[in-house]
């Protein structure tokens, strides 16, 4: 009796407990009280002092800053009483990144039954090698046009309606539908719309290469940025059991129609064909081979990672991820006064500093937190967000018990905003946490202002996304206190056109961590809520990332 009156009394408790967290933003005060007092300009300016330093030399994968940071990151975790999170009960979680320069020929040819074509390297066509292999090679391959090579069930949209394009170079579109706001988002781009996407689906159909047609609006930026971005070399993970095509290539719109006119189709009529869910694949009357010399590079590095267990028996094998990378760019050109050390101070010594603030914060609760945290630093990011897509594919929890991500790149390093920018907004149950804790903060929670750039799948928190697992991200808010309407862009343009990527992003003394001690903040609240609840957090009904969400849960 007395017992089951115990159990009835703790149930009580449970229940009352789920409901006030069911409240999102409802933040007990002994926890808000850890926040403020590890959180501050203190415990964020510090570890940007040490990464960013010139002792860490910009911290370029493989080189001696890489091994100071991933040093210094692991025993800051130590310290903090985090047990050892990454693989084999170390700190770390090794990999390597493949370097691939493609020797690509002057010109690609292309014939048919009723014309030739060649495509002149750098005005017409640029590609990058789908294999890590030292030769690269397409041979006496047709060419079909597959309009935007999207399948996505959630739309009933299927370009390939089953057609067989093996071995095939595909042409394809760049974005996703944007004319229509109950397709694809409307304009906003989602991950159809990446060309990482376009070639990944080629793959999957076992296709020998792709052409990516290139349209300013359609790629959201001009032809010279696929130049300069494609014409060095590519870095990858090592290649596993994954389909690969050969070639991934981008056309000129200029040279796309040249090359289809060639093959008895116009680029135009194609297009108008695309845009309807009936589409199939429409044959190309051109065949072409190519052949291409790779030089092959491979160093290694790590993500760092420290685990908080949680305290409850079941939910401690769930786990809350917050991520950040801590590469940068390392020594390289120097700028006009002669600094030639990236130190990456905004990008991302700070997201990395938030991070370990927070890792602080739930180190100090009063209780440990339901679920269990991971503090994860990753490898890589500038290369392609290599860190974490390497942990998606080699998760240490399983992806159907990971609860969320939280991911930090950069940090407001300029003072408090009224608002708070969440990059990837409407997708996920996180939304309401996001904006009761921005609003507790008498702030206003703000959708990306370029949705059609495709930001969500350009920072780490993409590749939790990609296997199913719910992510937030926040970008600074605009909204300066204290400043002129409009000063908060000029800033971040000024910042971007003069800083961003240079050996100029350093810490100095007019930075002022009031603001990125708020959206520090945000992201333990939100964290510590998600350890908390009962259920785990969710996507939209009908998200591009649901169905890899039920996948994971099913397979958990
Ligand atoms: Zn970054």
């Amino acid at each position: 009796m007395t017992v089951s009156l115990r159990m009835f009394a703790s149930a009580t408790l449970l229940i009352v407990t789920a409901a006030t967290a069911a409240a999102p933003g409802d933040i007990p005060a002994p926890v808000a009280q850890v926040a403020k007092g590890a959180i501050t300009r203190d415990t964020l300016r510090a570890p940007i002092r040490i990464l960013a330093s010139d002792e860490f030399e910009g911290r370029g994968p493989a080189t001696r800053g890489d091994a100071l940071a991933r040093l210094y990151l692991s025993t800051a975790l130590e310290a903090l009483g985090y047990l050892p999170g990454g693989e084999h009960r170390t700190w770390e979680q090794g990999f390597d990144i493949v370097g691939i320069k493609a020797k690509l020929p002057a010109t690609w040819d292309f014939k048919g039954k009723s014309g030739s074509i060649s495509l002149k390297l750098s005005d017409d066509y640029i590609a990058g090698s789908g294999v890590q292999t030292p030769t690269a090679s397409i041979t006496d391959a047709p060419l079909v046009f597959v309009g935007y090579g999207i399948e996505a069930p959630e739309y009933q949209w299927d370009d390939f309606k089953g057609a067989d394009v093996k071995g095939k170079v595909l042409v394809m579109l760049n974005n996703d539908p944007d004319w229509d706001p109950k397709l694809f988002a409307g304009s906003t781009r989602l991950y159809y719309g990446r060309w990482t996407y376009k070639y990944e689906s080629a793959a999957r159909h076992g296709a020998a290469g792709v052409i990516i047609v290139h349209t300013t609006p359609s790629a959201g930026y001009p032809w010279q940025v696929v130049q300069s971005s494609w014409g060095g070399t590519q870095f990858e993970l090592p290649a596993e059991n994954e389909p690969r095509i050969q070639l991934k290539g981008w056309a000129t719109e200029d040279a796309a129609r040249r090359l289809l006119k060639a093959g008895g189709a116009d680029l135009d009529q194609l297009v108008t064909l695309a845009r309807s869910p009936k589409f199939r694949p429409v044959p190309i009357d051109l065949r072409t081979s190519i052949r291409f010399e790779n030089d092959i590079s491979r160093v290694r590095t790590a993500n760092v990672a420290g685990l908080l267990p949680g305290s409850d028996p079941q939910l401690k094998d769930e786990v809350v991820i917050y991520s950040a990378h801590h590469d940068h760019f390392g020594i390289g050109e120097p700028d006009k006064t002669g600094d030639k050390i990236y130190n990456g101070a905004e990008d991302n010594a700070a997201g990395c500093a938030q991070l370990l603030a927070i890792a602080r914060a739930f180190a100090a609760l009063p209780e440990r937190p339901r679920r269990s945290v991971l503090i994860l630093f990753v490898a890589g990011e500038e290369q392609g967000l290599l860190g974490s897509k390497y942990y998606s594919l080699h998760p240490t929890f399983a992806p159907g018990k990971i609860a969320a991500n939280i991911n930090y790149d950069g940090g407001n390093f300029l003072g408090r905003t009224r608002d708070l920018t969440q990059v990837g907004a409407g997708k996920s149950s996180l939304d309401a946490i996001a904006k009761a804790l921005v609003e507790k903060q008498g702030r206003r929670l703000v959708p990306d202002q370029n949705p059609d750039k495709g930001y969500y799948y350009r920072s780490d928190q993409f590749s939790f996304a990609k296997i199913g697992v719910p992510a937030l991200y926040f970008d600074e808010g605009t909204d300066y206190i204290g400043k002129p309407a409009g000063w908060g862009k000029q800033q971040h343009d000024e910042w971007t056109e003069h800083i961003y990527h240079q050996p100029s992003d350093q810490l100095n003394d007019s930075w002022n961590f009031d603001g990125m001690i708020e959206d520090a903040t945000i992201g333990f609240e939100a964290g510590w809520l998600i350890t908390q609840a009962d259920a785990m957090p969710a996507w939209n009904p009908g998200d591009e990332f649901e169905a890899a969400r039920k996948k994971a849960i099913a397979a958990r």
